[in-house]
């Protein structure tokens, strides 16, 4: 399509158009792009969830152990050599494990340099790891006082011990409590809310998750390691997060965030749709009509109310030009009125003032009279004078005719050479017969020496006269054919005379009602 026939409403139309489908667009696409980058992010987070939930439940455990630990060591006297294994044995756990604060496993007791004195329960709990015991034995002075203790790895599984000082400001020996940690780790699970299961180092599931199948698709495993002192894995906790759920809560903020989105843009396109509409399309709308009714309407100029800076800019610019156009347009209508020799009014002039004055003397029912004057011998004139004299001498004479016919409404023309034409509304024969007689007279006045003249030593005139009623029954046409029959009578009368047209000298296609 040829872009000189869209409209700038068109365009801008569809100009807007298309940034609401590229912003829908846009939408789709990046609801594609930062799928992944929201699920990453979400990982990420929840990593960090699941690594602070699983220290403050170690945080817990460790001061529930401290705790259990110092009530027990009252009942301890390591030194008096007394049976060890009676509180070791029996009764210790129960406040702690009935609280369900605490799994116990073992209760082990030391002497202040960390050789084993006696256990509790039956269990077949190998020694502590070695780095453990080796940083416990390595503390000196007050450290000695305070509680140590790590996750490692037995046989039979993960467990947590912590050796507690016994003896008060006597350091008499250590109590350790072997816990297991699971117990308290599956706590885990209330904090954060999800599916989450416990594997062991060797990825075997200890605890699983309610509800969730292997290998579902739904899921994406977030994982947090829990080490010992020498920094082996001891457990994986799995937290497990449902992409679905993730998915339609983004999904929800996508289609808010989208819906949003989209209606502000289309309220602002239809603002702006409006405001263009208001103060362009409309303003340049209303200006071509005006630019084209200009050309017709002489005085009419560009109104714009409404426009913005660009549309009253060019407006003015139009009515600017369009002033200096109409200035041209009326001299030119003036020049081509004009005869170029003699500075009256030619031909064409005469032509459209008899057509004019015809009708006015039909709708007043007046009588008009038309003059047909021709120079007498002007060829001669020409021959014994010059061209260039008989030009001034057609000027000197309508210079003179013009000055001597002076009512606003007459009109004096140049017919063609030599020839003038006088009109004269509401003039009857008599009245144009003394018109005739006094030019003849006005141009004697003038006295051009005309030597080759056959009537007379000076310029003369002959003129026909034809006086009409217009009417529907006759034609402009008869009033020139009249006046040109008069005036060849004139001419054949002897020249440098007046002739009037008589009845029958008017062209047979139409009745003359008056002719003298
Ligand atoms: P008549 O008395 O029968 O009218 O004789 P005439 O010589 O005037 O008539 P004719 O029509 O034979 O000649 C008209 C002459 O007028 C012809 C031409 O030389 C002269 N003429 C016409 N137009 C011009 C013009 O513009 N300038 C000049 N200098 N002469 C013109
Ligand atoms: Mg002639
Ligand atoms: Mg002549």
């Amino acid at each position: 399509m040829a872009i000189e026939r869209i409209s700038l409403r068109a365009l801008i139309t569809g100009l807007l158009l298309a940034v609401i489908l590229i912003t829908i667009a846009h939408t789709v696409v990046a609801k594609l792009q930062f799928r992944r980058a929201a699920l990453d992010y979400r990982i990420q987070n929840l990593s960090r969830v699941i690594e602070v939930a699983a220290l403050e439940i170690m945080r817990q455990t460790r001061g529930h152990a401290i705790v259990l630990g110092s009530s027990l060591q009252q009942r301890l006297s390591l030194r008096d050599d007394a049976p060890l294994l009676t509180p070791l044995t029996e009764p210790f756990t129960k406040g702690f494990v009935e609280a369900r604060h605490l799994d116990l496993v073992q209760l082990r007791v030391y002497d202040p340099q960390l050789r084993l004195l006696g256990a509790g329960r039956q269990h077949d709990i190998p020694a502590l790891p070695a780095t453990l015991l080796t940083q416990a034995k390595e503390r000196q002075g007050a450290e000695r006082f305070k509680a140590l203790g790590g996750l490692w790895l037995a046989p039979q599984g993960p467990l947590y011990s912590i050796l507690v000082p016994v003896g008060g400001l006597h350091l008499d020996g250590y109590l350790e409590v072997v816990l297991n940690p699971l117990f308290n780790l599956r706590n885990v699970h209330e904090m954060i809310h999800m599916p989450f299961g416990i594997h062991d180092s060797g990825g075997e599931e200890l605890i699983h998750p309610a509800g969730i199948i292997e290998d579902d698709p739904r899921y994406v495993t977030v994982d947090y390691e829990l080490r010992d002192v020498d920094d082996a894995l001891v457990l994986r906790l799995v937290a497990y997060e449902d992409i679905d759920l993730l998915y339609s809560d983004m999904h929800r903020t996508q289609v808010v965030t989208t819906i949003s989105f989209f209606s502000l843009t289309v309220v602002l396109l239809i603002l702006a749709l409006w405001l263009l509409n208001r103060y362009l399309f409309q303003p340049v709308h209303i200006m071509i009509n005006e630019m084209e009714h200009s050309l017709h309407d002489a005085n009419n100029t560009l109104l714009i109310r409404h426009g913005i800076k660009e549309v009253h800019l060019v407006a003015a610019a139009f009515n600017t030009m369009a002033a200096q156009v109409r200035e041209i347009i009326h001299e030119l209508h003036r020049i081509s009125a004009l005869d170029g020799l003699t500075g009256i009014a030619n031909r064409r002039a005469f032509n459209q003032a008899l057509e004019r004055e015809w009708l006015r003397a039909v709708r007043r029912r007046t009588t008009l009279s038309l003059l047909l004057i021709d120079i007498d011998y002007f060829k001669q004139y020409n021959d014994s004078y010059g061209h260039q004299a008989g030009d001034e001498c057609l000027k000197d004479i309508a210079n003179a005719i013009n000055l001597e016919v002076q009512r606003p409404t007459d009109m004096v023309a140049r017919y063609g050479g030599e020839e003038f034409v006088v009109l004269l509304p509401e003039t009857d024969a008599a009245g144009a017969g003394s018109v005739a007689a006094r030019l003849q007279q006005t141009v004697a006045t003038l006295a051009i020496p005309h030597q080759a003249s056959g009537i007379s030593d000076s310029i003369s005139m002959s003129i026909g006269i034809c006086t009409m009623n217009p009417g529907k029954d006759n034609h402009s046409e008869q009033l020139i054919a009249g006046a040109d029959t008069a005036l060849y009578r004139a001419k054949a009368g002897g020249r440098n005379r007046v002739e009037f047209a008589r009845a029958g000298d008017l062209p047979p296609l139409a009745t003359p009602q008056t002719a003298d």
